[in-house]
């Protein structure tokens, strides 16, 4: 059957798939397409499939999206998964998927692990309406972007590296003030999953000085525009 099916996979937790990501993968993927083809082959072996692979990642993926489209559309049915999580998340998949709608390819993707939900809803900051920023830029842009994120009025989540956070904290805290409440969930779905929450100054007090190891997803509060405006009252 002609389709791209996008299956998401264990952000930590090999229990975290769901068993039609398991029946796709096993029994209806002619080929897996996979950010990383080693990695992608152990987890697969952990779930006893053995199946055909190609190597899509942010190297290759404008080379590739020809061919992968022209598979599909000649009758193929392909899987794409990433190293961790939904594909197109903060990973490769949104090219693909663009260029499979433009082909009229058939797109599907399964809900499954991704991180930002979890760690959205561990944060206990509202999750009615929230802003996903993915990663920061590095460098050029990172300012720009800090000042953006200070003004929204929803709950932001935001990616991280663990030798990242201490200095994304700290520029949070300098454009949103030291009191904007933030979570910071850690090694999510792992034997030493950690949620640490309080205002940025808090926070930051706990991290500091501390080895910082793992994958992170910080959640700051939005702006409380009436919170704000009654303390320029004050
Ligand atoms: N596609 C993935 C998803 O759906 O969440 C995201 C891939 S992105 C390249 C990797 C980032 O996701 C990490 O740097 C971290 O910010 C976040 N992440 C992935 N797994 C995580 C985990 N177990 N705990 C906390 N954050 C995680």
């Amino acid at each position: 059957m002609s389709k791209l099916f996008l299956v998401p996979t264990p952000i930590g937790n090999l229990e975290d798939i769901t068993l039609r990501a398991l029946r796709i993968l096993k029994e209806e993927a002619d080929l897996v397409v996979a950010e990383d083809t080693r990695k992608t082959g152990q987890l697969l072996k952990h779930y006893g499939i053995n199946k055909p692979m190609a190597a899509f990642h942010q190297h290759n993926e404008h080379r590739m999206l020809q061919q992968l489209v022209g598979r599909i559309a000649a009758g193929e049915c392909m899987a794409l998964v990433t190293d961790a999580g939904t594909p197109a998340i903060s990973d490769p998949g949104f090219l693909l998927v663009r260029a499979c709608i433009t082909a009229n390819i058939e797109v599907e993707c399964l809900p499954g692990p991704t991180a930002f939900v979890p760690a959205l809803v561990n944060s206990g900051l509202p999750a009615d309406r929230f802003v996903f920023e993915g990663f920061l830029p590095h460098k050029k842009g990172r300012q720009k972007r800090i000042t953006a994120i200070a003004q929204q009025p929803y709950t932001i989540i935001l990616y991280e590296s663990p030798h990242r956070l201490i200095k994304t904290l700290v520029q949070l805290s300098e454009v949103l003030g030291s009191s904007r409440k933030v979570s910071v969930a850690r090694e999510l779905t792992k034997i030493y999953e950690e949620n640490i929450r309080g205002t940025l100054e808090e926070v930051i007090t706990f991290y500091k000085n501390k080895e910082i190891k793992g994958e992170i997803v910080i959640v700051v509060e939005g702006k409380n525009i009436q919170k704000d405006d009654e303390q320029l009252e004050d």
